[in-house]
């Protein structure tokens, strides 16, 4: 065999680290054609146990086998041993050692042996029954009587989200309405998915919104960002990405997974470049390739990777049940949609109603599906969102409120950290209307508001655990603007 090797005239290279078989020993060959070094191979495994926690002690040791010790191809003994795994147990364990017939099977470098499709598939497919992946749980009945009704997830939603009581009803109707469908039985009249999309300004609340809502109704969530997907094949995350998120979210349980909710963030950056001149793999495209996802496509899953591979086991997620939300701050959108009102006032009667909607505050409101066609979406993605609603942007009031009432507000979290030092911390209503004026003029939403609080937390929370003798700390709205101290009282 070793003369065999020598007269040959190619050497084999590692189709990974492209090191020669004289360098990186021998080779073990692939299917395909194609040959790897121990080391890669190894490394291989060693990221595929990373990746989908431990393999079973036999996979390792089959694998451990072939990366190193010399190794000669099972033959007859263990195809005896699948058909009587009992009688010949013994005689496999004698194989797996260095016989002199396996020597004999073996190179003088080691061992050259050839995997073939099935035996790297059975390697996988074993794998896949692992721990890794949760055995399909039967599908649950939902009982329609336990689903909290719209109006009680509209009060839950609210004691975090402040306003947006538009887009908080819609919300809890089509998620009633959601589970609706997932129990109804009768084959004759099927309900349609009720797949979402808000439209909001940033920092509005839209993704604190699906967020609270998940949590609430502890159903898996995945948050995917709409501009790092792009068309299969190109850079970037492919489309069906995003439902490996959400098997990952629900544990890898494929059922919990099936009924899950996806929100998928900044949709409106794939709205159809106007005067486009290339394809469009990251806009127009994905919205294509969406489309199988939101009416329901069983599409395979790699479990506990992001990709793909033949090291990876995969699983098939039916996307059938699979809630869709969709937000975007669509930021043209309010142009396209005073240009239509306007022209309809414009005409006939209303003439003279003609830029009536100027000055408009929240024209995001009149939406409606021929704006957002000519914002860029495509007829077919906006089939699939039967429910839009609108949030509104945030007023310096909303602002406020979001200070001070949601269940965790950022002051309330301020004032339990101080509380631990037995220190008690207030503001006064001028310090609130100054952090709600600062994060107005940032035109961040909400978003703002954490990052100015902080700014001038900072010094509080470094020096008053200092001092045991402070009783209270009152932020004003001099202090907030950088002028002044807050207001220090002792105890006692
Ligand atoms: P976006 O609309 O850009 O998705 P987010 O939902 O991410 O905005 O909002 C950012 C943060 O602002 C949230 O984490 C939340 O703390 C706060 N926030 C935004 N809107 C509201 C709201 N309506 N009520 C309470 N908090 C809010």
């Amino acid at each position: 065999m070793a003369e065999d090797r020598d007269n040959n005239e190619f050497t084999k290279v590692c189709y990974m680290c492209r090191r020669s078989e004289s360098k990186a020993g021998p080779m073990v060959d692939m299917p395909g054609g194609i040959c790897m070094c121990h080391d890669c191979l190894q490394k291989s495994i060693d990221q595929a146990v990373k990746m989908t926690g431990a393999l079973p002690p036999e996979v390792q040791a089959e694998l451990l086998r072939m990366s190193g010790a010399p190794v000669r191809r099972p033959e007859k003994q263990e195809v005896q041993k699948a058909e009587d795994p009992e009688k010949l147990e013994g005689e496999v364990v004698e194989g797996d050692e260095e016989t002199p017939e396996a020597e004999q099977n073996s190179s003088p470098f080691g061992f050259s042996m050839v995997l073939s499709p099935e035996d790297i598939q059975q390697m996988i497919g074993r794998r896949t029954n692992t721990k890794s992946v949760k055995k399909k749980s039967e599908p649950q009945k939902i009982d329609i009587k336990k689903i909290p009704k719209p109006n009680k997830i509209y009060e839950m939603l609210s004691d975090y989200v402040v306003g947006q009581e538009k887009a908080k009803k819609a919300i809890s109707v089509a998620i009633y309405n959601h589970y609706k469908r997932l129990a109804n039985e009768d084959k004759d009249i099927e309900i349609e998915k009720s797949n979402m999309l808000m439209i909001g300004p940033t920092g509005s609340g839209k993704t604190f919104l699906v967020q609270t809502l998940a949590r609430l109704l502890d159903v898996p969530l995945a948050i995917a960002d709409a501009t790092a997907l792009t068309e299969a094949g190109y850079i970037g995350d492919d489309i069906e990405s995003v439902v490996t998120k959400l098997l990952a979210a629900a544990g890898n349980d494929v059922k919990k997974c099936e009924t899950g909710i996806i929100y998928i963030d900044e949709i409106d950056k794939l709205a159809r470049k106007r005067n486009a001149t290339q394809r469009d793999v990251s806009g127009e495209s994905v919205q294509q390739g969406l489309l199988k996802l939101l009416e329901g496509a069983e599409i395979e899953v790699p479990v506990g990777a992001n990709s793909k591979n033949a090291m990876v086991p995969l699983e098939n997620v039916n996307t059938k049940n699979i809630l869709f939300i969709c937000g975007g701050a669509f930021p043209d959108l309010e142009d396209i949609i005073k240009e239509r009102l306007n022209e309809k006032s414009s005409m006939g009667f209303g003439a003279d109603l003609k830029d009536k909607y100027e000055h408009e505050k929240d024209i995001l409101k009149y939406v409606e599906t021929e704006d957002l066609r000519k914002f860029g979406m495509i007829p077919e993605f906006i089939g699939r969102m039967p429910v839009v609603f609108t949030l509104s942007p945030m007023t310096e009031d909303m602002l406020i409120r979001v200070l001070k009432e949601p269940k965790n507000a950022i002051i309330k979290q301020y004032q339990k950290l101080l509380q631990m030092d037995e220190v008690d911390l207030q503001f006064t209503e001028d310090a609130y209307e100054a952090i709600a004026k600062k994060a107005l003029k940032k035109d961040t939403g909400a978003r703002g508001l954490r990052s100015i609080i902080e700014s001038f937390m900072m010094d509080i929370m470094f020096e008053i655990p200092k001092d045991e003798n402070i009783g209270r700390v009152t932020i004003t709205g001099d202090y907030v603007n950088g002028k002044g101290g807050p207001v220090i009282e002792m105890r006692g």
